[in-house]
């Protein structure tokens, strides 16, 4: 089983002689055992099996399963929403006193988690342009630097991550690469194959991609050697006092440390495992991630060239297109697409974007992306509204930008609804 399409179909769950067909949700807190050496066994992390689904919970570890079938990683766990699976997938082998490098070009969220949140937990971040040459991002390492982390495709911006340039950095300093692949999804990009080590989603994109459930993923590749620098991980490769002196790397391999310790320490501690129900929803979607995807892609292709073409518009970014300054690293990374958002700048500035959304009929405003409808945002009479026009160009958002991301209807069905909003 290697093709993509057989894995978002297949992988994960399989029933057995006689069981359910579709994946069966496990509506349960707790789980029951007939001795206390049984359920012993459990905590000591003797045995395999569920005692909380604070922690785990069977119907989660089916989904995350077939996602970590999806990226190419040995181990996966789901988590309460992609903050928590970026917040875990760092706070997992980082504390008070180390530091982080990243991208500077991230979601919005994830950089105020970093900036803000955890900088008052003792982290310190610093942020490099995805475009630096390997000399500056060298520079931005300490000896307390614990990992590197980038998105694939950013969500707005859309730049796109020289993926292979990040890894080599983060292993000539003994750090892991951490990528957030929300965008781009392992239908279009396995970043695992270009170097990095662990992988976040925010699977309430395209994973779910009916807007329909908030959730978030966190992939080991199992191939980065913690054990090899140990002074840098000793959460990973010395005893944890907390569970019963365990050490997660000579327990657990290489393979299934990382992701063991985060169930069992950060879960257990924080309890942000997803629930059930939601779990359940992200596998019907991930059923049709590789049609949805495709379709996604094509139509916004079709959408940014007619943008390209129209008088009315200023600037189009999307980085499938020719014009696009990552257009060449989007063929390397993204072969056979990118992602569905599209930017763009209304002639005229925020007043005349703010006009044209006002006229659109199918493409729905809403603050999300990613999902079977059409919707778009004016990030500088919405979300970015208390900004200045100087101040919206620092924040890397003009006051024309528009926001777009292509849903799943008929693309002649979009385009005409775009040109009538533009006339
Ligand atoms: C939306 C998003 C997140 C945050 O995910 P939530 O599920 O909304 O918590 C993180 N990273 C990227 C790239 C995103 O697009």
């Amino acid at each position: 089983m290697t093709g993509i399409e057989t894995k978002c179909v297949q992988s994960g769950y399989k029933p057995g002689n006689g069981e359910p067909r579709q994946l069966p949700i496990y509506q349960s807190t707790t789980f029951k055992y007939d001795t206390s050496s049984d359920m012993g066994k459990l905590f000591d992390l003797e045995s395999d099996g569920y005692m909380y689904s604070r922690l785990a919970n069977p119907t989660c570890d089916f989904v995350a399963k077939k996602i970590a079938d999806l990226e190419g990683g040995t181990a996966a766990m789901l988590t309460s929403s992609g903050q928590a699976a970026n917040f875990f997938a760092v706070f997992n082998i980082a504390e008070a006193g180390d530091h982080i490098v990243s991208s500077a070009t991230i979601y919005g969220g994830t950089f105020n988690l970093f900036s803000v949140t955890m900088k008052k937990m003792g982290i310190d971040f610093t942020f490099v342009s995805p475009d630096c040459t390997e000399e500056e991002l060298n520079r931005a390492f300490r000896p307390n630097t614990k990992a590197v982390f980038g998105e694939t495709i950013a969500n707005p911006v859309l730049t796109v991550l020289d993926i292979e340039k990040f890894a080599k950095a983060a292993h000539a300093h003994g750090v892991p690469l951490i990528v957030d692949n929300t965008f781009a999804t392992p239908i279009n990009c396995r970043p695992f194959e270009w170097g990095a080590d662990i992988v976040t989603h925010s699977t309430s994109k395209y994973m779910d991609g009916h807007a329909s459930a908030i959730g978030g993923c966190i992939v080991d590749s199992g191939k980065f050697d913690w054990t090899k620098y140990p002074d840098k991980f000793p959460g990973l490769c010395t005893p944890d006092e907390s569970y019963h002196g365990v050490t997660y790397t000579e327990k657990f391999g290489i393979e299934g440390a990382f992701i063991t310790k985060c169930v069992a320490q950060l879960m257990r501690d924080f309890g942000s495992n997803q629930q059930a129900q939601i779990a359940y929803l992200l596998n019907i979607g991930l059923e049709s991630l590789h049609l949805r995807v495709k379709r996604h892609c094509d139509s916004a292709l079709k959408v940014a060239k007619f943008l390209e073409e129209n008088e009315n518009i200023a600037w189009v970014n999307y980085p499938g297109l020719e014009s696009n300054k990552y257009y060449e690293t989007a063929s390397k990374y993204l072969p056979n697409g990118s992602c569905g958002v599209i930017s763009f700048g209304v002639k005229g500035g925020r007043k005349a974007a703010e006009e044209f959304m006002g006229k659109l009929k199918i493409a729905n405003i809403e603050t999300h992306v990613a999902d079977s409808h059409t919707c778009c945002l004016h990030p500088a009479s919405s979300t970015h509204r208390q900004l200045s026009d100087e101040q919206l160009v620092d924040a890397g958002v003009s006051a024309d930008l528009v926001r777009l991301s292509i849903g799943l209807e008929d693309p002649k069905d979009i385009i005409e609804d775009l040109k009538q909003a533009l006339l």
